[in-house]
Order: structure tokens, then sequence, then C-alpha cells
């Protein structure tokens, strides 16, 4: 349908509310641009009263919801964000806390909105040789209302669902679960809880530990496929792992080499000693040797 037959409704920062109208071709053309709209990404659902009133046609109209997104940035081919699975990966802007090691400072702030069918085509575009998308930030979760839809969206178009998330909002993580709309999530368990909204700079240990308990019953039930609860670690920290693996039992442990200038990061040989103590599989993760079991499963 040509733009100019759109009758908008309603604009603001988060959504355009289109209504599309076909008094001509009524209810072909309505049902064949809200399936159109509905591939991108959109909502469509039928006008309420209040929106819309056009006397006989108005069944024939469809209501789209166009969300907008804050666009981070987008990598159309990761071998690195999902294990064993070719993903592409997209980043939504914005995130409430402030860890000193934030590897991702510039998207953290700041405001790209991009309507939800640009985000979708660029996913689109990578459908050919990814076998799912990662959604990462940023806080992802913070846009609960665009992250739903997308994760919808992409669905639609047969791919795997992965998110990368530091869990401060545990109804997002709810809400996709509840709907089968994520297969995989990496939540970031960064300190001990008494350590917590110091780390982070803003109060977020409640919901953070709501998050931790709500992916551990989904993947206990198996209503989420994997999950892993991943730790950075920096010299001065050692003392966060035994507490945070305990947190952790039954879910896959990941501990990962922190990077900064200024501390001098832990060598392979070191986590693996922070690892044994635990008498459980970890998945170490440096910059030097890449992703390991330790101990290795043959032991
Ligand atoms: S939660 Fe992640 S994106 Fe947010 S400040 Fe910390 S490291 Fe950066």
């Amino acid at each position: 349908m040509p733009p100019g037959l759109y009758r908008r409704f309603q604009r603001t920062r988060c959504r355009d509310i289109l209504i599309l109208p076909s008094p001509a071709h009524p209810s072909q053309a309505v049902d064949r641009d809200a399936d159109r709209h509905r591939v991108m990404g959109a909502t469509v659902r039928q006008p309420s009263r209040k929106e819309f009133s056009v006397g006989p046609f108005h069944q024939h109209y469809a209501v789209v919801v166009r969300l907008k997104v804050n666009f981070g940035g987008f990598v159309p081919i990761s071998t690195v964000d999902w294990r064993g699975r070719a993903v592409c990966t997209v980043f939504l802007r914005g995130c409430p806390a402030r860890c000193y090691y934030c590897q991702n400072p510039t998207i953290r702030d700041g405001e790209d909105l991009r309507d939800e069918d640009e985000i979708m085509a660029m996913i689109g575009s990578s459908r050919r040789l990814v076998s799912g998308v990662v959604f990462s930030g940023g806080e992802p979760t913070l846009q609960k209302e665009a992250l739903l839809s997308l994760a919808a969206a992409s669905r639609r178009i047969d791919l795997r669902v992965g998110l990368h998330t530091n869990g401060i909002f545990p109804e997002t993580l709810q809400a996709l679960m509840e709907r089968g709309l994520v297969d995989r999530i990496a939540l970031d368990v960064k300190t001990r809880w008494d350590r917590y909204d110091d780390l982070l700079g803003v109060p977020a240990v409640e919901q953070v530990r709501r998050s931790l308990a709500l992916c551990s019953q989904a993947y206990a039930e198996g209503v989420l496929t994997e999950f892993e609860v991943v730790v950075t670690l920096f010299r001065g920290h050692e003392d966060d792992v035994p507490s945070i693996a305990r947190e952790a039992a039954g879910v896959d442990l990941v501990l990962q080499q922190g990077i900064l200038d200024t501390i001098p990061p832990f060598t392979r040989t070191e986590l693996e000693d922070l690892a044994a103590p635990l008498s459980r599989p970890v998945r170490i993760r440096t910059r030097e040797d890449g992703e390991f079991v330790y101990p290795p499963p043959s032991e």
C-alpha cells in the first residue's frame, strides 16, 4: 500500500499507530497489508471505536502498532554470541546500570529511535546465513515492548532467539518465557548479593535474584532450552566465585576473564584454580584460549 494511504492515528516517542484504510477494496487489501506488517514485526489488531469509526467500512480497517526501537547496533553474523550456532546480534541501546568495566559504554545512554520494521529488515537480511538472533546491549530487557515484539517477529521467520541480560528487568524475562519467545538466556551475575548495588550503581539486587530464580525454574522445567550464568571476574573479586556458584546450582556457570587497562587479567591457570574447589564443570573464557570446560570432560 502506498504510504499516502495510511491514516496516522497517533505518534509517540516509542510507537506509531497507523490505520490501514481500504475503502475501495476493503477486506483483501487490508488483509494483505496487515499480513505484511505482521511479518515485519508490527502488532496488527482491530481498531477500537475510540480509535476509528468509519461507518460501514470500519470492520475492514486494521490498526498497525509500529514500535520504535532504541537501537544500539547490529552484527549480521556472529559465531561467538551463541555457542555452536551462527546468529545475528542486535544491540539495544540503554542501560540503567553503571558497571565500572562496561565494554559498551557508548550505547548505555542516548537515543537512536528506529522503526521496528527497520530492525526486522536487518535481521531478515541475515536470515540466509544464521539460525538465530541474539539480543544484547546495553540492556535489551529495558525495552520490554520492543523486545517482545522483535522476538515474536524473529520467531515468525523461524529464528531461534537468544538474550544477553543483566537481569534488572525480571518482568520482561518472565513475559518472554511465558510466551515461549526465548530459547537461550545468558544472565550476568556480577558479584555477591551484598555487593551488588554498589557495583551496579543502582538498586538491582532483588531484581537480579528474581531473574535468576525465574530462569533457573524455566530451565529446570524445560521451558528454557539453554541457560547460563556468566561471571566476569576481576582480580580482587575472587571470593565472589563460591558465592555465585552456590546461587547458580544446577545451571551452566561461565567464568569469564575480565579485561581492564588498570588491572592485570586473570590467567587461564588462575581461573582454573578458582574453579577447582567448586567441584562442578565450569566454562572458562579467556582472551588467549577462548572457551573450554574445566575440568575437561574426560577427567
Ligand atoms: S549492565 Fe552491562 S551494559 Fe549495563 S553498565 Fe553493566 S556492563 Fe554495561
